[in-house]
């Protein structure tokens, strides 16, 4: 007890010492929002509540673990393990196992992931014969998922004419059929999309008040991460939860909310006083994460918005350097930059790839990002994008292991029954979708009855069919008594997957079939981990939950030491030391879709503070002269967040330092190594002779001629002749005694025994030695 206190400041213990009734902790960046939930809950564990009764909602399952791992070494391992605790989407799925039955799903439903459900939506636009340039699949799969988060059912969306009416003025009147179609489809597939989890379970707590009241007693006490991004459909979740005991606390940071486009609700927060009675409202103020230029940089720069609570955040941690804003040509020379950033730091800090992270605004960004990383061979890890469950061939197996749970899964059925090739064609499964609608069952018990069935298709083609069906069962007997490895082991083989990869030769194909490998390893150890929780077993379908859930945040996929790349979305309640914001540029970041209004260019604002938040001890902002965008080379204009950043705080570097080969670039627009002359807005044209503008063929001449980076350029030849026995003097590390030499030329480190640091390896080419 002492020792849980003595991590947390005055303001940290009082909502951690309140153990009863509703509280919301409000507070900025980096100060210990999440810890207070994390000691709370040891704390009421305890004081004696069960862990059973806690339920605790986090924004990653990633996050929930840790949180677990911690409050494990404090209450002990077993009990923590018992904790409710995960994302509002795992730890519905599984209440939906046990109760789904009320809305007729079976306990074994699939989920179906954005990729399924834009399938079956696509599909469906095209059985119904519509044109699908107008009814674009993605737009259709977002405006059914923003009605879902919205809790409008179809029927209700048909009860409603404005909503009618809005689809019919946008030329797509068949929404609301499109909409119904899908919902029956997946209902008869045994399968939910992720906007299910949340709306079938309003539906579940509304319609059954048995089933309410049992979980409002089992959850006695209730908490929540990041609630300002809580949508509407998760808000009411919570509200009926907790609407027995009232107990809950919420902790949340209105400057963080970044959701608003995917139906989160900052009024959630704002109305949270009204919903329970007699809320205590904490305010937490340190920060504890940041350095002070970082902190007082980020609160500078939320100023800006008008629509905030009043908080305050400081910080008693150094003011650590400058944020480094470097201004580069291109984006790649703007990768090139920051790799070679990279490199250089953790030589000269001895640090892991780990401490560093590289923020962006869109996906593609990453593009540059990776090629430079590529080429100093610095190993990263890409969060988001396609992840590893992703890729075809994983999702390959992963759609045969989908249908031994759930034969009526169409989705998977679709993804594998003519793969590998058995002779199934596509007019043969039209006429099996045509059946499976016209005799109300599913294509597979279409399948499993194609004998008695009036369906025009030839008896060999039935007897393909009659082949397929067989094996599916014979997998299906396998997984009643084997684990989840075994049986997938057993599919990889016995449909011919792997050998159809291996006769590919490709090294894609090669690389395909060590990612199947890579799934069966991550499978084994599935299912030992299991075995240690009880009434798990391992099997197939437990293993199934796990994955349709983890986003690869959660799963690192091996434990090899690399760079984070995200967006800003993702990185949402992480830190790293080291932290790169790139693409800094109007249109870019903020998004030029987001500038039309005033609400959206506050919400590009917060997702500012949140990546300038992310960062402890150094953060570095970059954007580029000219980046090509839509297959086309253009112009780009410095962020208005860079400007909006008190400048006190900021160490605007000239982009010449990174070039050897000056003449190249008219040095009147790239200007002089002079920091007082950058200007952050480009020369209004005409204020500045335009001789000096590099045209697209000096750009492109300039890529291939890749300037060399500062790190590249041996820093000097101080540590020329430094030999065993030498005493050196280091910037960071003091005093030290040289114990060795090895390696040549470029890649001659020294190791040295500084009197503060210990034993160190430095790279001599890197490290700023003094020989004394
Ligand atoms: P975010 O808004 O980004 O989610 P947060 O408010 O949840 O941030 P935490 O992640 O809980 O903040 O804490 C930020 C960092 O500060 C963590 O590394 C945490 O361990 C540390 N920290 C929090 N409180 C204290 C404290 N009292 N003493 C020392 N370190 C602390
Ligand atoms: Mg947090």
């Amino acid at each position: 007890m002492e020792a849980l206190l003595e991590g947390l400041n005055e303001a940290q213990r009082a909502p951690v010492l309140q153990k009863d009734g509703a509280m919301m902790v409000i507070a900025g960046a980096g100060s210990g929002k999440t810890r207070v939930l994390t000691m709370r809950i040891a704390y009421l564990m305890q004081q004696g509540v069960d862990a059973f009764n806690i339920l605790s909602l986090t924004f990653t399952n990633k996050a929930a673990r840790e949180m677990k791992t911690r409050i494990g070494t404090i209450v002990g391992n077993s009990e923590a393990k018992n904790l409710w605790m995960g994302t509002f989407h795992s730890v519905f799925a599984k209440i939906l196992r046990i109760e789904g039955h009320h809305l007729g799903f079976p306990p074994n439903f699939t989920i179906y992931d954005s990729q399924d459900s834009q399938r079956l939506i696509s599909a469906i636009i095209k059985e119904m014969g519509l044109d699908k340039d107008i009814y674009k699949y993605k737009q259709v799969h977002s405006r059914i998922s923003s009605f879902k988060n919205s809790l409008i059912t179809v029927k209700a969306y048909f009860q409603n004419p404005e909503l009618m009416e809005a689809d019919a003025m946008a030329k797509k009147p068949r929404i609301g059929n499109i909409y119904k179609e899908y919902v029956d489809r997946c209902f008869k597939a045994g399968a939910m999309d992720f906007d299910d989890l949340l709306l079938r379970t309003n539906e579940l707590l509304a319609r059954f008040p048995e089933v309410l009241a049992k979980y409002q007693k089992r959850f006695q006490y209730i908490l929540v991460d990041e609630y300002q991004d809580t949508n509407h459909s998760q808000y009411l979740i919570v509200k009926a939860l907790a609407d027995r005991y009232q107990n809950i606390c919420v902790v949340g940071d209105d400057s963080q909310s970044i959701y608003a486009f995917r139906g989160a609700n900052i009024n959630n927060i704002l109305n949270y006083q009204r919903d329970y009675d007699d809320v205590k409202v904490y305010r937490l103020e340190q920060n504890y994460r940041s350095s002070k230029n970082i902190v007082e940089a980020a609160n500078s720069v939320i100023e800006h918005n008008k629509t905030k609570l009043d908080k305050v955040v400081w910080t008693a941690n150094d003011d650590g350097p400058k944020i480094i804003v470097h201004r580069s040509l291109t984006d790649g020379e703007e990768g090139r930059y920051v790799a070679s950033n990279i490199f250089e730091t953790k030589m000269n800090n001895q640090l892991q790839h780990s401490d560093f992270a590289i923020l962006y605004r869109t996906n593609a960004q990453s593009r540059a990002m990776e090629d430079a990383l590529r080429k100093r061979e610095i190993p990263y890890r890409i969060y988001g994008g396609l992840s590893f469950y992703q890729r075809k061939e994983i999702k390959d197996v992963l759609a045969y292991l989908r249908i031994l749970t759930n034969p009526n899964d169409e989705e998977a059925l679709k993804r594998v029954i003519n793969y590998p090739a058995r002779g199934i064609g596509a007019t043969t499964l039209d006429r099996l979708v045509i059946a499976a609608k016209q005799y109300d069952r599913s294509i597979f018990e279409v399948m499993e009855n194609i004998e008695h069935l009036d369906i025009k298709i030839n008896s060999s083609t039935k007897n393909k069919l009659y082949n397929f069906v067989n094996m599916i069962h014979s997998f299906k007997i396998l997984s009643e008594n084997a684990d989840a490895f075994t049986v997938a082991e057993t599919v990889a083989r016995k449909t011919g997957l792997l050998q159809e990869l291996k006769k590919d030769g490709t090294p894609e194909g090669i690389a395909r079939i060590e990612n199947i490998e890579e799934l069966l390893n991550g499978m084994r150890d599935f299912v030992e981990g299991q075995k240690e929780i009880a009434d798990a077993t391992g099997s197939l379908s437990e293993f199934l939950e796990d994955v349709a859930l983890a986003t690869d945040m959660d799963k690192d996929i091996d434990d090899v030491d690399r760079v984070s790349l995200m967006t800003i979305h993702l990185a949402k309640g992480l830190e790293f030391p080291y932290v790169y914001i790139v693409g800094l540029e109007e249109d870019l970041f903020p998004s030029g879709m987001s500038m039309n209004t005033r609400s959206e260019l506050e919400e590009e604002r917060r997702l500012f503070y949140v990546a300038l938040t992310r960062a402890e001890k150094q953060a570095y902002l970059t954007y580029t002269e000219s980046r090509y965008r839509w297959g086309k080379l253009i112009d780009a204009e410095p962020s208005r967040f860079i400007e909006e950043i008190d400048q006190q705080y900021l160490d605007i570097q000239t982009p010449m330092d990174n070039y050897r080969y000056k003449p190249m670039i008219d040095t009147d627009i790239f200007g002089e190594p002079d920091k007082s002359k950058l200007r952050l807005k480009k020369p209004v044209s005409g204020s500045a002779p335009t001789v000096g503008k590099p045209t697209e063929d000096q750009l492109r001449k300039l890529r291939k001629l890749r300037p060399q980076t500062a790190s590249e350029i041996p820093t000097d030849d101080l540590n020329g002749n430094l030999s065993k026995g030498m005493h050196v003097e280091h910037s960071r590390f003091g005093h030290g005694e040289v114990l060795g030499i090895e390696g040549i030329g470029q890649d001659q480190k020294a190791e040295i025994n500084f009197q503060t640091g210990g034993i160190k390896k430095l790279l001599l080419r890197f490290a700023k030695l003094k020989i004394l």
